[in-house]
């Protein structure tokens, strides 16, 4: 007999039956990815595709008593990839490889891109209302192929398409408590632009911290474009961010759930399809979204830059501009 605590747990777990695929499940995010998901009331059916280890991963995470049901797809069983996707709320893809030391994220381009091309057209074709959220680098790029692939199969839905940038700003609020001594939790930074090096613009004149020194400043900002590099050098050739991307990558996905739930001002950064710079031909920019029942509900704007911040996004613009092109080329030219 469920106690009435356990009920009414249980039926506001069942009144919100995400279904949720996860595309790279296997990999070094994809595990840790799938165990936070696993963890989340809101999420009753859990989808795990890979090219090898989905299956073991979803048997492992099966075991965990929460309310939802976990399998496994393999490329090998008969329309697994489309079972995996038939139907789902929302698919997040972080499948495709890591960089190794010394490798900037556009250099993934050459394998990753048609990975994430062929994955976004089966998402497409089994599971066109879904929400798409993109982990694959280089995410400046992978998104626009994405939104190109699903344009070419007529269910573009630009609202619910995503560039996962939140581990830009979760690693801006821990960095940020360092040189400030203060509570990491507490802290929140606005991060804009794109996923990689100078693209990504922290605004720190938005935060409580304006008043810090030029050079620690500098510094800092260096350290939130470039943290992922600390983690590929540490990591020596075993790979790039996977926990503290995973983690990330839970909380982006939570977010969407939220939003899809009805909850009210849940507000996040994302790489989206944007107004705020198509005039100057950048159809795509990170800037904080709201989140709602279908998918984007806002775009807010940058808000007030300083003049080192404006000179940083001329920047961003210039390198953003060439990255969302090259993804666009790369679907036409196939
Ligand atoms: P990984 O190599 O550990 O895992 C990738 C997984 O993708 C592997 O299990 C592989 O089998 C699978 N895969 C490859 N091709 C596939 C296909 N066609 N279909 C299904 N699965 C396929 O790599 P990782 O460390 O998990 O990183 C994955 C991606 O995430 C990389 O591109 C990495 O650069 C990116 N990343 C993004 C962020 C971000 O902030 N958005 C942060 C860190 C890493």
């Amino acid at each position: 007999m469920l106690s009435r605590v356990a009920k009414r747990a249980f039926s506001s777990t069942v009144a919100n039956p995400y279904k949720v695929t996860v595309l790279g499940a296997g990999g070094g995010i994809g595990q840790p990815l799938s165990l936070l998901l696993k963890l989340n009331h809101k999420v009753t059916d859990l989808r795990l595709y890979d090219l090898k280890g989905a299956k073991g991963v979803a048997t492992d995470l099966s075991h965990i008593p929460t309310n939802s049901v976990v399998k496994g797809f393999t490329p090998e069983e008969p329309d697994g990839l489309s079972n995996a996707l038939k139907g789902t709320d929302m698919v997040l893809i972080p499948a495709g490889v890591p960089r190794k030391p010394g490798m900037t994220r556009d250099d993934l381009f050459a394998i990753n891109a048609s990975i994430v091309r062929d994955l976004a057209a089966a998402a497409a074709e089994s599971a066109p209302n879904a929400a798409i959220l993109v982990i694959s680098n280089p995410v400046n790029s992978t998104v626009p192929i994405v939104a190109q692939v699903l344009k070419n199969k007529g269910v573009y839905n630009p609202k619910k398409l995503f560039g996962v940038t939140t581990l830009d700003s979760i690693r801006a609020a821990r960095f940020i408590s360092e040189v400030e001594n203060t509570d990491p939790t507490q802290e929140r930074v606005n991060v804009i632009g794109g996923h990689s090096g100078i693209t990504i613009i922290p605004l720190i004149s938005q935060t409580n911290h304006k008043l810090m020194s030029d050079d620690k400043r500098h510094e800092l900002i260096h350290r939130i474009q470039f943290g992922g590099d600390e983690v590929v050098k540490a990591k020596n050739g075993a790979g790039s961010a996977t926990l503290s991307m995973a983690h990330a990558g839970a909380k982006f996905a939570n977010a969407v759930l939220s939003g899809f739930k009805g909850e009210k001002d849940v507000i996040e950064p994302s790489f989206v399809d944007s107004p705020l710079f198509k005039s100057e031909g950048i159809e795509f920019f990170a800037s904080p979204v709201t989140l709602g029942p279908d998918g984007i509900e806002k775009i807010h704007p940058i808000g007030e830059l300083s003049s080192e911040e404006e000179e940083m996004l001329q920047k961003c613009k210039e390198t953003l501009k060439k990255n969302i092109e090259k993804g666009v080329s790369f679907v036409a030219s196939k």
